[in-house]
């Protein structure tokens, strides 16, 4: 006979068993009193010993650890245990003896413990859940902690703690909800938040300066006057741009969890943008060639949002590429999502490349693209993972700040993101960088 079928204890069988018991004991009883009538006085003094000492036995039975065929089961706090498996949150059981009494699936994944019964302090080393636990039990009280812990990656968890009752059991109910999320969501507004403040303090300490040796100074020469004033314009240009890009950012991520839904020409986007950008590619001196296919290429997004996609990588392209060179600038459609990895961003057998944002790859989804390539510097592999990084720039970390304000390309990577799009770059220092943005082709009209 197997150990589950010695220890299986049915409580609701129990009372037929008890029924059987009693009629037995009835008719021994009558048996007894035709024979020997104080004998039959001590058998049902006996009879009433056992009947009680069984109730006595069914209490405590029910915190006796019986058996299934697959796993020990205990009755009592244990009937609990299907109420945390429906928690989506990491929950346990504890008893009084401070062991696991009851567990759910995500509990025993993320504490790595398979068996109930093992002490909550040798799964568990966070001594105020421990002490929050014991409060529960013993004064009935409820806490709630929170506490860190950093194994391979840093986890905030909030741990509630609660007391139950089942029967005549004491018991905490503990509930792990983790915060990490919301910790590295404050942490990052907390960072873009210095980040920004610092960006727009350098300009305005330049501004303050400037003013200051002009009113003192400065003030009767005509000639330095209008070279400090000078220094101001850049510096009040290099503000504007801050706030347009910190003020664009804002927008898009407001709703980029909405993806658009209108239609839009990207060879006409790329068309117009570039026609934006003419004058500075003028002044800069570098041309720019568009090389478009046959026809309309329309995708799924918004122009708007587009343009700015265009007009960010091309004024890159421009701001990098050297008197005299060019830019390109090629719109195409594609197949899925490595036919357009293939097409847009492996072109350069030498150059370092990255997918700086790439969508979930989809089933009949076919993608348009553009590619926006220079012959400027190009950027070192090592710096190509930060692109995208608010406020990064190459130049400041190698101490040759350029006046960009590092927001160009997050912008574009949130645009592209909403888009459910893709973004990819190609670069080989002395010979150029190309990035590539790709979204969703449309179906043609
Ligand atoms: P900004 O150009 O305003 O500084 P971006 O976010 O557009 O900001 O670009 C971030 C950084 O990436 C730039 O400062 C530059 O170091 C690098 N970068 C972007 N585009 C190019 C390019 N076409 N060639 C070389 N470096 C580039």
């Amino acid at each position: 006979m197997n150990r589950s079928a010695i220890l299986r204890w049915r409580l609701d069988k129990v009372p037929a068993a008890v029924w059987t018991a009693l009629a037995a004991a009835a008719l021994a009883i009558a048996a007894a009193f035709a024979v020997d009538p104080g004998a039959a006085v001590w058998m049902l003094i006996a009879i009433g010993a056992c009947f009680l000492a069984w109730r006595a036995f069914r209490e405590t039975g029910r915190t006796v650890i019986a058996a299934r065929d697959d796993e020990i089961e205990l009755v009592g706090l244990a009937e609990l245990t299907p109420l945390l498996e429906a928690l989506p949150d990491p929950a346990l059981l504890v008893d009084e003896n401070g062991r696991i009494a009851g567990s759910n699936a995500a509990a025993r994944r993320q504490m790595r413990f398979e068996m109930r019964g093992q002490y909550l302090s040798s799964i568990l080393r966070q001594p105020d859940v421990l002490e929050a636990a014991n409060a529960a039990i013993r004064s009935g009280e409820t806490r709630s902690v929170e506490y860190e812990t950093s194994t391979q990656v840093e986890r905030h968890t909030r741990c509630y703690v609660a007391p139950m009752t089942w029967g005549h059991e004491r018991a905490a109910m503990l509930v792990f909800h983790d915060q990490t999320a919301r910790f590295s969501t404050e942490r990052m507004r907390a960072d873009f938040l210095a980040n920004a403040s610092h960006e727009l303090r350098t300009p305005l300490a330049s501004l303050t300066l400037l003013i200051e040796t002009i009113a003192g100074p400065a003030r009767e020469n005509a000639e330095e006057r209008d070279r400090f004033l000078k220094m101001m314009q850049v510096q009040a240009d290099r503000m504007r741009r801050l706030i347009e890009d910190l003020l664009s950012l804002s927008r898009i991520e407001l709703d980029e969890h909405v993806p658009p839904s209108d239609r839009a020409d990207l060879s006409q986007v790329a068309r117009e943008s570039i026609d934006a950008l003419s004058g500075v590619a003028q002044e800069k001196g570098v041309a720019i060639k568009l090389q478009l296919p046959d026809g309309s290429v329309p995708v799924v997004g918004e122009r708007f949002q587009l343009t700015q996609v265009i007009q960010n990588l091309v004024d890159n392209a421009i701001k990098y590429t050297p008197r005299g060179g060019s830019v390109i600038v090629e719109v195409g459609a594609s197949g899925d999502r490595d036919d357009v990895i293939t097409k847009a961003g492996r072109r350069w057998p030498d150059a370092g490349r990255l997918a700086l944002l790439a969508p979930v790859a989809a089933a009949n989804r076919s993608y348009a693209y553009v590619r926006v390539e220079d012959a400027g510097p190009g950027v070192e592999r090592r710096f190509l993972p930060r692109l995208g990084e608010r406020f990064f720039r190459v130049e400041r970390e190698m101490g040759d700040e350029k006046g960009g304000t590092g927001l160009g390309l997050a912008i574009v990577k949130h645009v592209v993101n909403r888009h459910r799009g893709g973004l990819l770059v190609e670069s080989q220092p002395g010979k150029g960088s190309a990035f590539a943005a790709y979204v969703e082709l449309a179906e043609q009209d």
